[in-house]
């Protein structure tokens, strides 16, 4: 006889752009991980991002790459690409309807920072996105963990350890040619080096594209099945 699972899994949803994915990401999603008892925390690098139209973002599989990476390790973190390969602007309605297809046996936890919580409202078919997901805001240094607006039963606020990071920082810093060692994880700032991500002649939206996507061609074919495939 079939034992079957006797519980629906929980499974975290911790989106971003991640440019890059920063230890203030892998904090976060590992304290919501632990608090919430979630099986699972599968993190989703978007793809453009109505918000984000004012700068260059880094091309997606770099991001998506840099996110394998700095989650590897951690049996209980994997990527999805439902965002990258869906055509168009990323909208989170889009991101959970996308995931509850593929995991129709799970509830969803969708983990957001004090920054971006105020925005959910505005966002596209706000309504609908408590039905799919329960939301977790995260405290984040510098902003206000206000649940205004929100609804009291769709949403919960934690705090996670203070980490005072932010992309906008560590692509700042390398830049200017300041270390981002124990900002991002090792493999990142090594990934970062190997492709001059953020620096002036070699980010991957400018000038150092073609060999960096060409590697990417050929690195894609080494990516285990079960990371590209994270959210099945
Ligand atoms: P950028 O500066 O480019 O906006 P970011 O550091 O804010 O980058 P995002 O990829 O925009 O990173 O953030 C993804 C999610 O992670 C958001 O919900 C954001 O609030 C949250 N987050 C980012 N950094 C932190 C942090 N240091 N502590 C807690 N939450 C964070
Ligand atoms: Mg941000």
């Amino acid at each position: 006889m079939a034992w079957g699972r006797q519980h629906r899994r929980r499974i975290g949803v911790m989106g971003g752009t991640f440019d890059p994915v920063h230890h203030g990401h892998l904090v976060a999603a590992s304290e919501v991980r632990d608090v919430f008892k979630l099986d699972e925390v599968i993190f989703v690098p978007a793809g453009a991002q109505p918000y984000k139209q004012d700068r260059d973002v880094t091309h997606a599989e770099h991001r998506y790459l840099m996110t394998v990476v700095a989650t590897a390790s951690n049996p209980r973190f994997t990527v999805s690409r439902v965002d990258i390969d869906r055509p168009g602007m990323t909208y989170t309605i889009d991101t959970l309807r996308d995931l509850r297809a593929q995991l129709p046996d799970a509830d969803l936890f969708f983990i957001t920072g004090a920054d971006v919580l105020p925005q959910i409202l505005t966002w596209k078919d706000a309504d609908e996105l408590w039905s799919l997901a329960h939301f977790i805001g995260v405290t984040r240094p510098g902003h206000e963990l206000d649940p205004e607006g929100l609804p009291a039963t769709g949403v919960s606020l934690m705090e996670v350890p203070a980490m005072a990071i932010s992309s906008t920082d560590c692509r700042s810093r390398v830049k200017q040619g300041k270390p981002v060692w124990y900002l991002v994880p090792d493999g990142v700032v090594q990934y970062i080096a190997k492709y001059g991500l953020y620096t002036a002649g070699g980010t991957a939206t400018g000038v150092g594209q073609h060999t960096a996507a060409r590697d990417l061609a050929a690195t894609r074919a080494d990516v285990p099945p079960r990371v590209v495939g994270a959210a099945q």
